[in-house]
């Protein structure tokens, strides 16, 4: 992106009504904002030159009020296990994120990154390993989006916010993400078709809550006990299983969409019978669904963590009464898999 772009507003970050905002005080007709809008979010197009029904002259003011951002592809990796496909995209200021589109038998599945880096600290994940730089704009997480259909050639079904960065730590601009995204003359997917993750930012959950958006909520809760939790999720400290617990309940009476709880599975950490036991207590008044990740490996740390284990303890839970499975681990050969996403990354 050139130093001029970045005094440009960017367009793709704005909701339709910005937009119209905007056209208006250039003291263009309103509906203007919406042939622009298909363009960028129907069409997709990279430029204001290719918007055809626009006079050659109002393009030309166009592109000195506004950039139409995008990123780059510095590394495509597939995998030889399965069809996935991480890509790393820089961004326009030169960071980087990554983004991973699975195949589902349903379809194409694509998980977003939110921010560069984490601030989260969770001891098992690597997206935090570098620490935080920034918050992804609305345009950077939609981009991932475009681009990666654009680079397939396939149409993305569903998408999850469980890329690097805690989405709701950047509440503002996944909310706005979610507004454009879901818009009827936008790009128009169904909020069901998403999933938002989060290790749990209490005030945020409720926030959420309110929109009563549709979409899935994940809980990265992962330990049964605000000892253990503490221990491994540092965010327990500001907020507590019991604070976590109650804002599950208040989404779900909001929005009557079961909760479902991510529960990486680490040997001599989290998987014993008690810790089934505590578990089932915990959800026992929750409609909800567990997942159980076997814990991925990232360099850095010993955790570790089988298949065979994680049916174990889906089993211990079943048999108390809790709806849960084990998530198919997708991508672990091009470190693709839950937790294994960086912002450092060697080129
Ligand atoms: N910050 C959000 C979004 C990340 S989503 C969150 O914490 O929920 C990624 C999911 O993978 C989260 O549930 C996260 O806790 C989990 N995860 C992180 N590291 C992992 C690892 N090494 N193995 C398995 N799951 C991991």
């Amino acid at each position: 992106m050139t130093e001029k772009n970045t005094e440009k507003i960017d367009i793709l970050s704005l909701s339709l009504s910005e937009l119209e905002d905007n056209i208006i005080l250039m003291g263009e007709k309103k509906f203007r904002a919406k042939q622009i809008w298909q363009w960028l979010h129907v069409k997709k197009v990279k430029n204001f030159d290719k918007m055809s029904n626009l006079s050659a002259q109002f393009r030309g003011k166009l592109s000195d009020v506004f950039c139409i951002k995008s990123l780059i592809i510095s590394k495509r990796l597939a995998s030889d296990i399965d069809n996935t496909v991480k890509y790393l995209y820089e961004l326009p200021d030169g960071n980087h994120i990554e983004t991973v589109m699975m195949e589902y038998n349903h379809g194409y599945s694509l998980c977003v990154s939110t921010q560069v880096g984490c601030k989260m600290g969770c001891q098992f994940c690597a997206s935090t390993i570098a620490g935080y730089k920034r918050d992804l704009s609305p345009s950077e997480i939609l981009l991932q989006l475009y681009e990666t259909e654009r680079d397939s050639d396939k149409k993305v079904s569903s998408i999850v916010l469980m890329g690097i960065g805690e989405p709701l730590d950047n509440y503002k601009n996944v909310v706005r993400f979610l507004d454009i995204l879901s818009d009827k003359d936008g790009y128009n997917m169904s909020l069901r078709h998403v999933s938002l993750s989060t290790c749990g930012i209490v005030p945020r959950i409720y926030d959420l809550a309110d929109k009563n958006y549709g979409l899935t909520l994940s809980v990265s809760l992962h330990a049964t006990t605000n000892a253990k939790r503490s221990e491994i999720m540092p965010v327990n400290n500001k907020y507590n299983i019991n604070e976590l617990m109650t804002a599950c309940r208040y989404y779900f009476n909001k929005t009557k969409r079961r909760i479902s709880f991510e529960y990486a599975l680490i040997d001599g950490v989290n998987d014993s019978k008690e810790q089934a036991v505590q578990l089932s207590k915990l959800l026992h008044k929750t409609q909800s669904h567990v997942n159980i990740i076997p814990v991925n490996k990232i360099k850095e740390r010993k955790f570790t963590s089988n298949r065979k284990s994680a049916v174990k303890f889906r089993d211990m839970l079943i048999d108390l009464g809790v709806n849960a499975t084990v998530r198919r681990t997708l991508g672990t050969d091009i470190d693709a898999a839950c937790g294994q996403l960086r912002r450092e990354y060697e080129i």
